[in-house]
């Protein structure tokens, strides 16, 4: 078993783990040559630019290769920051219908889970995410806090994560639901009731290992006569403060689903840090999430992805959800909420390219640009990982992907990532 770990440390990282235990131990100089440079915070292009990574950093940009320096051409590429995916599910493998999670749930063991999990963080990584916010196990306890853990001692190939662990949500709110009330199911989150047990939660998560607190805000939703995306609020405000309240005070951040009207504004009013989804968010939500710096993370690509499916399965208002989204993503933009990238990729499968959520953003609104900088500097920000990753600059860990060709005039290139770096290591090479 050592042998074989030794072997794979060895193959996929020169620079990363092995190295890193040594310090005296000096790495080669890589130069990488860029056709395009996209810096991650800026909204054009530089042209025939030379990135220099030593010791798993970005040292310099520069127009010319350095003496010396191992050089890999991405002359026909445009160099950008690695790519951020502020919302994923590992421990999932799509489920479009309710049918299909709890069948996973009811018939894959976690530890079968976890092991697709490792095969799903490679994928991630190839794709050109080199770091990810794992919003959950949907069941699978805290594996995703062992998945990271993997990657993080170079055992296996995954993006740098960061956390959720089981997430929570009140009784009778979340699958599985339906069973006869004789029969034991599990669920896809730990349930919650009040807000004593809530804070309980909390410290026990994070304990375990969450590096964010998830909360379910709203469940049950259909469209009222007058457009706006009407919900059941799941906790009551005072649940989501004390959720709030126990995360922030121990230094750690809340994710909230929340699709529709009232579990957004909950949400805002209890101060958590990102809205996930948010199909639906008033006006005056939009305004204070832009005031208290709360993130919007939209996740318009699985909204489209499971519409069909779940229209066929008897529920329409997934179909509907669709414009209502653009038309509460253009607001929000114009509100100047901070939009950070985020896909769901697990609520759809995983052998899909979660990349293809640039196109559906800048369907909605984004310039290209803007597109990319959701998924780099303004998801290091949600992250609060902006001083190590996120833009290209000295001094910053060498997190970088080459898409080919110009992203900016067509950004469904960035779902032809073929160059992937991480840590200064190389993962992925045309
Ligand atoms: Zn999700």
């Amino acid at each position: 078993m050592m042998r074989r770990i030794a072997a794979i440390c060895f193959v996929v990282a020169t620079a990363g783990c092995c190295m890193a235990q040594t310090s005296t131990a000096k790495t080669k100089t890589v130069a990488l040559k860029c056709g395009n440079l996209f810096d991650g915070r800026g909204d054009s292009l530089r042209k025939n630019v030379v990135i220099v990574v030593e010791d798993g950093k970005i040292k310099d940009i520069v127009a010319a290769v350095p003496a010396g320096a191992d050089v890999v051409d991405l002359s026909r590429f445009t160099c950008v920051p690695g790519l951020i995916d502020t919302h994923t599910h590992i421990l999932l493998q799509g489920d479009i219908t309710a049918a299909d999670y709890d069948e996973q749930l009811l018939k894959q063991s976690p530890e079968y889970r976890t092991i697709l999990a490792t095969v799903n963080a490679r994928r991630a990584l190839e794709y050109g995410f080199t770091s990810i916010r794992d919003l959950e196990t949907e069941g699978a306890g805290y594996a995703d806090a062992d998945v990271k853990k993997a990657i993080n001692d170079g055992i296996i190939s995954g993006p740098r994560m960061q956390v959720a662990t089981r997430a929570m949500d009140v009784t009778g709110a979340y699958p599985l639901v339906g069973y006869a009330p004789n029969v034991e199911v599990p669920h896809g989150v730990q349930v919650v009731d009040g807000a004593d047990h809530a804070r309980q939660v909390v410290r026990e998560q994070i304990s375990h290992g969450a590096d964010w607190i998830k909360v379910y805000s709203d469940r049950s939703y259909r469209v009222r006569e007058d457009g706006v995306l009407d919900d059941i609020p799941t906790f009551t405000l005072d649940e989501l403060r004390a959720i709030v309240d126990e995360a922030h005070r121990e230094r750690h951040k809340v994710a909230s689903h929340a699709m529709a009207l009232n579990g957004v504004h909950n949400s805002v009013e209890a101060g958590v840090d990102s809205i996930e989804h948010g199909n639906y968010i008033a006006d005056a939500d939009l305004k204070a999430m832009a005031a208290r710096g709360i993130f919007y993370v939209p996740t318009i690509y699985v909204g489209e992805y499971v519409a069909q499916g779940r229209a066929a399965a008897g529920a329409p208002v997934w179909v509907k959800m669709i414009a209502i989204h653009e038309d509460t993503f253009r607001r929000a933009m114009q509100a100047g909420v901070k939009i950070a990238f985020g896909t769901d990729v697990g609520g759809f499968d995983w052998k899909i390219n979660p990349a293809k959520e640039f196109s559906s953003m800048v369907k909605f609104g984004m310039t290209p640009a803007q597109a990319i900088r959701a998924a780099t500097s303004i998801a290091a920000e949600l992250l609060g990982t902006q001083n190590e990753v996120g833009t290209i600059e000295a001094g910053k860990l060498a997190d970088l992907v080459a898409a080919p060709g110009d992203p900016l005039a067509d950004v469904s290139l960035m779902e032809k990532v073929e160059f992937v770096m991480k840590g200064g290591v190389i993962y992925k090479r045309p």
